[in-house]
């Protein structure tokens, strides 16, 4: 047999790698327009900041070393240009000699990943801009902030990679602002987390600056200039790119291969494309979501790898190994903070009209008397008919990988609330506590489901009736420290003492700091007859860093 591998860096490369180990007698080629294979991805933007010193580290395995163990024909700089797919033959250019030439293959992957969006705005190829995908990238960004004098940086779109590079531009010291030209960064998560992440950016000195559409570049003697909708001009030492990707398409588009809706070369469970000999993976495919069941395009190493053995499997064994498909599992650092999230945000299931209850709620990383005990702010997305798990998010500063890869099993398996609240977890002070973080996001959902406790959201208190009372169930120094308009307070303790000042004819909203306090102050109203009684979610903490996002288009905590 004969196998041919387009791309040779996550999907490919490991596709290749599982191939030789099931078929040792296989010829493999593999065809890599760039200069290197499988190198780490996930690792340039930590290169550029200096967190990562030696360049050789981003290198898993080079051509060389990669024929060695794997006997695999490695052709680099080598791109391939046409498919025949009638004939079964693939065209490739080989750059350094514009040699063109032809191989025939039995079976053919596609891992052609994805490119950086560059919009066509007046003074796009100016000097300075830049967008970040693979080492010649990386190279070419270190190279110029280490010639010029780069001291300012604007990343323009703060998804994964644009908050990724703020960092490691903050950690070499430069100036960085940060355009979104939505409300909030980090697009996979909903508000209220992002409110999160967004006042821990801002904290450390970078300027967000939300709801903002750049319209174009110019490059004068102040340097490049950024210009913004509204007229206003940022200059920049260096601009970063990084608005998004698109799955590079084009072969299998002149390949007359199928392409969805959501514009990635379609492929069956087997992730065979619309021609029986040719299959494919990683950023270029798209895949029917567990959850929502249409049609969607993941952009993350882990399921390129996954696919990668899946297909090689599919290919040598025969169509046996079903893939099922990502949750969109991802993570990212923040600074000190960690963000990460699983499943379907809240307004994604709300577009895709799926039925769901947010919850969120605020616990330890661990045990509180352990010292180094962080707040870890769990969003949970789930179903009111059957309490099945649909999305989950975390911002927290210690142990959320651990969190978010126990919510995205559970996901993944289409387990319940229900079950998050039996989860048995190892516990120790140091790591966790008796009732894990996961645990309470089950606890809370489950109360939610039984009409137990009863939830209202941080948007709402801005549509709060004359008819409502407000009520703070925090201590008074938490209460004077900062509280919510109109809240009278009330702490928990003296509530069961104090219920004639509450009113019984009134829709009474309670909170506290994270929510315990409001569930429990709502369980002692409940059974004292007080009929209307909510409790807000997330509390106060949730509320005040979403209020502040919310009226901080631009905003900067020096
Ligand atoms: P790629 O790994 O991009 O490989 C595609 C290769 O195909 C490219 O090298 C390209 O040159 C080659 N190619 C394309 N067309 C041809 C052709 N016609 N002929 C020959 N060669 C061709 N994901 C995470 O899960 N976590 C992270 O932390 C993370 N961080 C990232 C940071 C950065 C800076 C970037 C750019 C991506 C990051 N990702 C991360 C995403 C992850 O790297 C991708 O999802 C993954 O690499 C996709 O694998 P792939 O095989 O589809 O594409």
């Amino acid at each position: 047999m004969k196998y041919i591998i387009i791309g040779a860096v996550a999907g490919g490369a490991s596709t290749a790698a599982r191939l030789r180990r099931l078929d040792e007698h296989a010829e493999i080629i593999i065809f890599e327009r760039g200069e290197y294979i499988s190198y780490a991805n996930c690792g340039l933007p930590y290169y550029i900041g200096d967190v990562i010193k030696d360049r050789n580290r981003l290198f898993v395995q080079t051509a060389a070393s990669f024929n060695r163990r794997f006997n695999i024909d490695v052709r680099t700089l080598t791109e391939v240009t046409q498919i025949d797919p009638k004939n079964r033959i693939v065209t490739a250019f080989k750059q350094s000699t514009g040699k063109v030439y032809t191989e025939n293959y039995d079976k053919l992957v596609l891992s052609p990943g994805a490119e950086p969006i560059r919009p066509s705005l007046p003074g796009i190829n100016s000097e300075g801009i830049f967008t970040l995908r693979n080492v010649r990238d990386t190279d070419v960004i270190k190279n110029y902030i280490g010639q010029n004098d780069v001291k300012t940086v604007v990343v323009i779109g703060a998804g994964f990679i644009g908050v990724e590079m703020a960092e490691n531009f903050h950690h070499l010291g430069l100036q960085v602002t940060i355009i979104e030209m939505i409300n909030q960064i980090m697009a996979p998560v909903d508000f209220p987390i992002a409110a999160l992440m967004q006042q821990h950016i801002r904290s450390k000195g970078v300027q967000l600056r939300l709801n903002t559409t750049v319209t174009g570049f110019t490059r004068d003697a102040r340097g490049l200039g950024v210009t913004l909708k509204n007229g206003e001009i940022l200059y920049a030492d260096l601009v970063l790119l990084s608005i998004g990707v698109r799955p590079d398409t084009r072969l299998a588009e002149k390949a007359g291969l199928k392409i969805g809706a959501a514009h990635g070369i379609v492929v069956n469970e087997y992730l065979q494309t619309s021609d029986p000999d040719i299959y494919a993976v990683g950023d270029a495919i798209e895949f029917k979501n567990p959850i929502s069941g249409r049609s969607m395009i993941t952009y993350l190493a882990g399921p390129a790898n996954k696919q990668g053995r899946i297909c090689a499997n599919n290919i040598v064994l025969g169509n046996s190994h079903s893939y099922h498909g990502s949750v969109n599992t991802a993570i990212v650092k923040v600074f000190d903070m960690t963000v990460a999230t699983t499943g379907m945000a809240s307004k994604h299931l709300k577009a895709a009209n799926i039925a769901h209850i947010v919850s969120t709620n605020h616990a330890g990383s661990h045990a509180s008397y352990f010292p180094g005990s962080r707040r870890m702010s769990i969003q949970i997305a789930f179903s009111p008919n059957n309490g099945r798990l649909l999305g989950a998010q975390i911002a927290g500063y210690k142990g959320v990988d651990k969190r978010i890869d126990i919510l995205s099993s559970y996901i993944q398996q289409g387990r319940t609330i229900y079950d998050l609240a039996e989860f048995e977890h190892a516990y120790a002070p140091p790591y966790s506590s008796a009732k894990d973080p996961v645990n309470m996001a089950g606890f809370v959902a489950e109360n939610i489901l039984s009409n137990r406790l009863k939830v209202f959201y941080w948007h709402e208190l801005a549509g709060l009736k004359p008819g409502d009372l407000l009520l703070d169930v925090r201590n008074p120094d938490e209460f004077l420290s900062g509280s919510i308009p109109g809240a009278v307070n009330i702490p928990l303790d003296e509530i069961r003492a104090r219920l004639p000042e509450i009113p019984t004819d009134k829709n009474i909203r309670i909170y506290c700091e994270a929510g315990l306090r409001g569930y429990l102050a709502q369980r002692i109203l409940k059974q004292h007859g007080f009929d209307s009684v909510s409790n807000l979610s997330g509390g106060y903490v949730s509320w005040k860093a979403c209020v502040a996002e919310s009226e901080n288009e631009y905003h900067f905590v020096s």
